[in-house]
């Protein structure tokens, strides 16, 4: 088969996205399953995407935790750049929600848990993540939980250059803030956590639309629904994690992740079995 950087030898197209093809491959010096993430070739051509793509990519190599996909190789050839990223034998979250909805409540904080924890860290060494959402989330069977594609992510202390609204991730998922053109905080990346639980516990995306420009309009000035209203069998306390995650106002939100996963953690203990509904001020 097709080989890339001389060592890995593809194996099967596992998908694409906006910017890039990946493939199954086999590392031929380690004899192991690698997972290749191929740069579309007309981005190759643009000297500042390249860039950034190598910083990107190296500081997101520097990451390592149990529930963050990890990067092996970066490299480049005739005009081809890809990551050599750990395989994961499973799919990913979207897929996982469309074959599986309703998943259990509890199921659920289970896979939050691991994806808040993944985020925090990120956070805690200055990267933020800027494109979560549940395609960018793996799952394996025995449902262990692994983030990638920190692919539009950069040191958070570096955040100076802006992005084309083009290659930011899907609409969805993007915070009030960043539908108005701001750039992507610790703030944001909770936001768009909130959406994933949202997803995850419903089954379905609380502005549905198609067009981006109306999905933007409404993660902007229109209420979040209640996700209670789809899922009744959900604790109010739960509910409140989403409320408190998805508050339009930056200030509003957890401060942190950490505050995040905390309050998820908790979620479902029989202590907070008679909790109200979060209303926010703002
Ligand atoms: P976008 O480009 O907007 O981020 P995307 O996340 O769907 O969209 P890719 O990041 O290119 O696109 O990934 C395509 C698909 O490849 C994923 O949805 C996932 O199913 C699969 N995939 C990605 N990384 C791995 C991996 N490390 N192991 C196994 N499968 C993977
Ligand atoms: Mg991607
Ligand atoms: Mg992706």
């Amino acid at each position: 088969g097709r080989r890339i950087g001389g060592r890995y030898e593809i194996l099967s197209r596992l998908g694409e996205g906006g910017m890039a093809i990946v493939y199954k491959a086999k590392d031929l010096i380690l004899d192991r399953l690698v997972a290749v993430k191929v740069l579309r070739t007309e981005l190759a051509g643009d000297e500042e995407f390249i860039k950034r793509f190598h910083r990107e990519a190296e500081s997101v190599a520097s990451l390592s935790h149990p529930n963050i996909v990890a990067i092996y190789d970066i490299g480049e050839e005739e005009d081809c750049y890809y990551i050599v990223m750990e395989y994961i034998h499973g799919m990913s979250l979207k897929e996982f929600i469309r074959d599986y909805s309703p998943i259990s409540i509890s199921e659920s904080v289970h896979i939050m848990k691991q994806v808040t924890l993944a985020i925090a860290h990120a956070h805690a060494h200055g990267i933020v993540h800027r494109d979560i959402k549940p395609h960018n989330i793996l799952i394996d069977e025995s449902e262990h939980v692994k983030v990638t594609d920190f692919g539009i992510a950069m040191a958070v202390s570096s955040a100076t250059i802006t992005y084309t609204h083009s290659i930011l991730g899907s609409a969805h998922y993007l915070s009030p803030e960043q539908a108005r053109g701001g750039k992507a905080t610790v703030k944001s990346d909770i936001y768009s956590l909130g959406i994933v639980m949202f997803e995850l516990i419903t089954g379905r995306l609380p502005f549905p639309g198609t067009s981006p420009v109306s999905v933007a309009l409404k993660h902007l000035s229109e209420p979040m629904p209640f996700p209670r209203d789809f899922r009744p069998d959900m604790p109010q306390s739960l509910e409140n994690v989403m409320i408190r995650a998805l508050a339009k106002v930056p200030l509003d939100r957890y401060k942190n992740v950490v505050a995040m996963y905390d309050d998820l953690k908790t979620a479902l203990s029989p202590e907070r079995a008679d909790e109200k509904r979060l209303i926010l001020d703002s």
